[in-house]
C-alpha cells in the first residue's frame, strides 16, 4: 500500500490533520494503536473530564441552588457506577464519530503502533507502508516525579483519576495546574476532602496573577484546601492509603499528608516512544520535543510533527490548528497558526479563560497599557443564574486602544473568550467591542462593559 500522507496518532491533532489531508485530495491513512480513535483528549482527557465536570456541577446546583429557585426533590445522591457509564457513553459517542468521519473521508485506519524505519516508510505490526509524507501527531503522556510510582490505583495520573473504583474520602492532588484543579473540582463536588499541594506560591502557572488570586479564593470557598510552596518529595502506599511527603519551601520543614487517592498532576511530556525518531536523526530538544521549522517540518525530509509532541501549549485546539496547517502545506497551500491568539480554558465552575498578554507580561515588557474590568456581579443574567462570581478584564494599548489580552473568570468564560479572540485577530480596539450592540440579558454584556471600562466607563458599575 502506498499513500500521500500517513498520520501517526489520532488525537485532535492527528485526526484533524488526516481529515484535512483527505479533503485536499491526498490519499491518507492514520495509524492508531489504541482500541478507539481520538487519542488522549477523547479517550482519557478533555472529553471524559468534561462529562464528570458537567455531572458534578449538576450535583452542586441541585444541592445549593435548586431549593432557592423553588425546585424541591428528595435528597439527591450519587450513583458512581451510573456516572461512569454516562462518561463512557460520552467517550464512545465521540470516538465513533471520528470513525464515521474517517469512513466518510476515505481515510484508512491502520491499527497498531507505528515505527518509522526510514524516510517514506511507516511500519505497523509486520507490515510496511510507503508514503510520500508523514505527520507525527503522537501526543503526550503524564510526567511523574522521582520518588513517586503511579500505579493507577492509589497513586494515579489523570487517566486513573477518571475511572476510580469509588469516590475517595480523602484526595491529595500534586500540582495546582489545569488537570489538578479540574479533577479536584470534580471530586470536591462529589464529596471528597481535597487538598492540593503546589510547589509555587500561585496556582495555574502562566495565568494573569489577578485571575490566579481570584480563582484560588473561589476554589477555597468551594472547599478545596491548598498547601502552597510545597515541594512533594515522595509518596508511599501502606494498607490502601498513601502517605505523601513534602517539604515547605519557606523553612525546609518536612510534612506528611495521608490520602485514599493521590493524583499526580505535575505536567505532561511528549510521547514519541517506539517511533524510531532518534535512529532517523530527527532533532529532538532536551525535554523530548520534536524540533520543527515554521512549516512544521522536522529535520528529516517529508516528516512533519504537530501537537503535544512539539513545543507550545499542550492544548487540543493548538494541535488541531497545526494539523490543518501541516496538511495545507503538504498539499502545496499556505498553512498558518497565529500562536499569539490561542485561547486557554479551565473548565471549572466558574470557568477561566484567557488569550493574549497577561498584565504581568505587559508590566515586565514596560508596555503602555490600560485595563478595562467588569465584575459579573453587575450582569443581570449571571445574577439570575447564581453565577455572578468573577470578572472580565481587557488589556488594551494605552495609545491605540488595540486589544492586547483578555482574561475572564466567570460563567461560560470558555465560550465568551472567542469574541475577544476574534476581535484580536481583526486587530480590533476595545472601542470596537464597546460600539457593538450586545443582546440583553447575556453574559456577553460583561465583555462589552469591560471594553467600555477601557474608555469612558461601564454602565452597570
Ligand atoms: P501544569 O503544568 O498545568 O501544572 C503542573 C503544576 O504542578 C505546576 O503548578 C507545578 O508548579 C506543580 N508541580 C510540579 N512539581 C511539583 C512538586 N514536586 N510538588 C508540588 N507541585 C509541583 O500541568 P497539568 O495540570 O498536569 O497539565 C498538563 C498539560 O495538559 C498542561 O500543558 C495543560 O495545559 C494541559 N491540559 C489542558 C487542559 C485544558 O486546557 N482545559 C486540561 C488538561 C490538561
Amino acid at each position: 500500500m502506498s499513500y500521500d500522507v500517513i498520520v501517526i496518532g489520532s488525537g485532535p491533532g492527528g485526526y484533524v490533520a488526516a481529515i484535512r489531508c483527505a479533503q485536499l485530495g491526498l490519499k491518507t491513512a492514520c495509524v492508531e494503536g489504541r482500541e478507539t480513535l481520538g487519542g488522549t483528549c477523547l479517550n482519557v482527557g478533555c472529553i471524559p473530564s468534561k462529562a464528570l465536570l458537567h455531572a458534578s456541577h449538576q450535583l452542586h446546583e441541585a444541592q445549593h441552588n435548586f431549593s432557592k429557585m423553588g425546585l424541591k426533590s428528595e435528597k439527591i445522591s450519587v450513583d458512581w457506577d451510573q456516572m461512569q457509564t454516562y462518561k463512557n457513553e460520552v467517550i464512545t459517542g465521540n470516538t465513533k464519530g471520528i470513525e464515521f468521519l474517517f469512513k466518510k473521508n476515505k481515510i484508512d485506519w491502520i491499527k497498531g503502533w507505528a515505527k518509522i524505519p526510514s524516510q517514506g516508510n511507516v511500519k505497523v505490526n509486520d507490515k510496511t507502508y510507503e508514503t510520500k509524507n508523514i505527520i507525527i501527531a503522537s501526543g503526550s503522556e503524564p510526567s511523574s516525579l522521582p520518588g513517586l510510582e503511579i500505579d493507577e490505583k492509589i497513586i494515579v495520573s489523570s487517566t486513573g483519576a477518571l475511572e476510580l473504583k469509588k469516590i475517595p474520602e480523602k484526595m491529595v492532588i500534586i500540582g495546582a495546574g489545569v488537570i489538578g484543579l479540574e479533577l479536584g473540582s470534580v471530586y470536591s463536588r462529589l464529596g471528597s476532602d481535597v487538598t492540593v499541594l503546589e510547589y509555587l506560591d500561585n496556582i495555574t502557572p502562566g495565568l494573569d496573577s489577578e485571575v490566579q488570586k481570584s480563582f484560588q479564593h473561589i476554589l477555597k470557598r468551594q472547599g478545596i484546601k491548598f498547601v502552597m510552596g510545597a515541594a512533594v518529595k515522595s509518596a508511599i502506599c501502606k494498607k490502601n492509603k498513601a502517605h505523601v511527603l513534602y517539604q515547605k519551601n519557606s523553612d525546609e520543614s518536612e510534612h506528611s499528608i495521608e490520602a485514599d487517592i493521590v493524583l499526580v498532576a505535575t505536567g505532561r511530556k511528549p510521547f514519541t516512544n517506539g517511533l524510531g525518531i532518534k535512529e532517523l536523526g530527527i532533532a529532538v530538544s532536551e525535554k523530548g520535543y520534536i524540533e520543527i521549522d515554521n512549516g512544521w517540518k522536522t529535520s528529516a525530509n517529508g516528516i512533519y510533527a504537530i501537537g503535544d509532541a512539539v513545543l507550545g501549549p499542550m492544548l487540543a485546539h493548538k494541535a488541531e490548528d497545526e494539523g490543518i496547517a501541516a496538511a495545507e502545506i503538504i498539499a502545496g497551500k499556505h498553512g498558518h497558526v497565529n500562536y499569539s491568539i490561542i485561547p486557554g480554558v479551565i473548565y471549572t465552575s466558574p470557568e477561566v479563560a484567557s488569550v493574549g498578554k497577561t498584565e504581568d507580561e505587559l508590566k515586565s515588557s514596560k508596555q503602555n497599557y490600560k485595563v478595562g474590568k467588569f465584575m459579573f456581579l453587575g450582569n443581570g443574567r449571571a445574577k439570575a443564574n447564581f453565577a455572578a462570581d468573577g470578572f472580565v478584564k481587557i488589556l488594551a494599548d494605552a495609545e491605540t486602544d488595540r486589544i492586547l489580552g483578555a482574561h475572564i473568570i466567570g460563567p461560560a468564560a470558555g465560550d465568551l473568550i472567542h469574541e475577544l479572540c476574534m476581535a484580536m485577530e481583526f486587530g480590533a480596539a476595545a472601542q470596537d467591542i464597546a460600539l457593538t450592540c450586545h443582546a440583553h440579558p447575556t453574559y456577553s454584556e460583561a465583555i462589552r462593559e469591560a471594553a467600555l471600562a477601557c474608555g469612558d466607563g461601564p454602565i452597570h458599575a
